[in-house]
Parts: structure tokens; C-alpha cells; sequence
């Protein structure tokens, strides 16, 4: 979250010239103020990067329609989490007053079981996991596969670690419906742990390992050094 509208401006402008294409917006979820992020952001760059907003399950019913419109009206990309998490019977309705597509899922409780109920009553328009929430790769192969066999994406969500990540990139480079990498600012605060990290290119993409396993190596330097105690 940043203090002001014109520091996201001035945030989605800078990675517009290091050649990035899309900025998603972790707002201040104070649905007014949330809504002049957006318009900031989308009159200082325009159709020049896709936008999407994420509010982090900040708001009721009212107010996710409410913000909803607005962004859509902003033809932004994607509208992510407005309501709580479990939420599946707002979301249904939410999805009645909205034709901008809602991504919900990143925090469902109840694992792949869960999911089904949220693509039977149409309370998404996309699947969103990673390796660390879902409890690993396979269980998130799972899921995007459970997506792709009713033709929906399933956007992979940041890993929190550098480790994760890698992982979350294998996934990512292994399905056909996951369409962004998602990178987490401040980006250095999110890489610790390994000898070299993944990096977004001049045309804002990341690129798949061509090494066997992960195809990263953790700094074991930095481990050791950092070590206090081991449990046998
Ligand atoms: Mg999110």
C-alpha cells in the first residue's frame, strides 16, 4: 500500500519504462479512496498497461459494487477479492451487477474440494492459488487443471519467498492458463534465500529455468551463516 493516488501513479509509471505491461493495484480498501487510486492510476497511463485492482477481501456488498463499477467503467483487467474470502454467496450475487471479471479463490478455505462449489455457482471467473497456500505443486497443478477442464484461467498469486516463487514459475510455465507472473513490491523485500533470483526482463517477462530440478540453487552460505540452532 502507498501513502497517496500520485504515488501509484508515479509507481505504475516507473515500471511502465522499465517495460513491464501490467500493474495490479493493492489499494488503501477504503472504497472512495480505492476508486481514486484507480482513476489516477488509469488516467496517468492509460491503455498503455493492463490494470488490475486487488482489495483484499476489504469490502461488503455495497461497496464492492460500488467500487466494481467504477473500475470496470476504467476498463480495468481483473477485480480481485473484494469481499471476504469465503464469501461464495456475495460473490455470486457480486457477479450479477458486473461484467469485469472477478478473480476470488486465493485464500478459499477448504482446498481442491472446495473449488468445485465456487465454479458450480459461478462465484468466480477464475481460479487463483500458488505452491505455499495450497500446499504445494501438485495440489496447485490440481487446481489449475480443475480450471482449465471448464475452460476458466487460473492466475498463480505470488509465493512469498524466492523459493516459492521458483516454484510458482515451474507451474506457471507448465499449464495454459496462467497468464501473468506476479511480483510482489517492494520486489528485493521478496527474494532472500537463493544464489540468483528470478528477474522480469526489459519486456516485462519472466522466463522459464533451464536447469534440472528447480533449476535455482539456495545460498547455503547465507544459511549457515545465519543458522542459530538445528532440529535433528
Ligand atoms: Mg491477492
Amino acid at each position: 500500500m502507498l501513502a497517496s493516488p500520485q504515488d501509484y501513479v508515479e509507481e505504475a509509471q516507473r515500471f511502465r519504462e522499465a517495460g513491464w505491461t501490467a500493474y495490479k493495484i493493492h489499494p488503501v480498501c477504503r472504497p472512495q479512496e480505492d476508486i481514486a487510486i484507480c482513476t489516477a492510476v488509469k488516467r496517468a497511463v492509460g491503455e498503455s498497461m493492463v490494470l488490475m485492482l486487488d482489495s483484499m477481501w476489504s469490502y461488503g456488498y455495497e461497496d464492492a459494487v460500488r467500487v466494481g463499477r467504477a473500475i470496470q467503467d476504467l476498463n480495468f483487467y481483473w477485480y480481485e477479492d473484494p469481499l471476504a474470502e469465503d464469501d461464495l454467496y456475495g460473490y455470486t450475487k457480486l457477479k450479477t451487477q458486473l461484467h469485469i471479471p472477478i478473480l476470488a479463490t486465493e485464500h478459499l478455505p477448504g482446498g481442491l474440494y472446495a473449488y468445485t462449489e465456487w465454479i458450480r455457482q459461478q462465484g468466480t471467473d477464475m481460479l487463483r492459488g500458488d505452491v505455499a497456500l495450497k500446499g504445494g505443486v501438485t495440489p496447485l497443478v490440481k487446481i489449475a487443471h480443475l480450471a482449465e477442464a471448464f475452460r476458466m484461467k487460473c492466475e498463480i498469486h505470488h509465493g512469498g519467498n524466492s523459493l516459492n516463487n521458483v516454484a510458482n514459475l515451474h507451474v506457471t510455465m507448465a499449464i495454459p492458463n496462467c497468464e501473468y507472473f506476479e511480483v510482489l513490491q517492494p520486489d528485493a523485500a521478496q527474494k532472500h534465500g537463493l544464489l540468483e533470483d528470478i528477474e522480469v526482463d526489459g519486456r516485462g517477462l519472466v522466463h522459464a529455468p533451464t536447469r534440472p530440478g528447480l533449476g535455482y540453487d539456495i545460498d547455503w552460505e547465507l544459511i549457515n551463516r545465519n543458522t542459530v540452532a538445528e532440529l535433528r
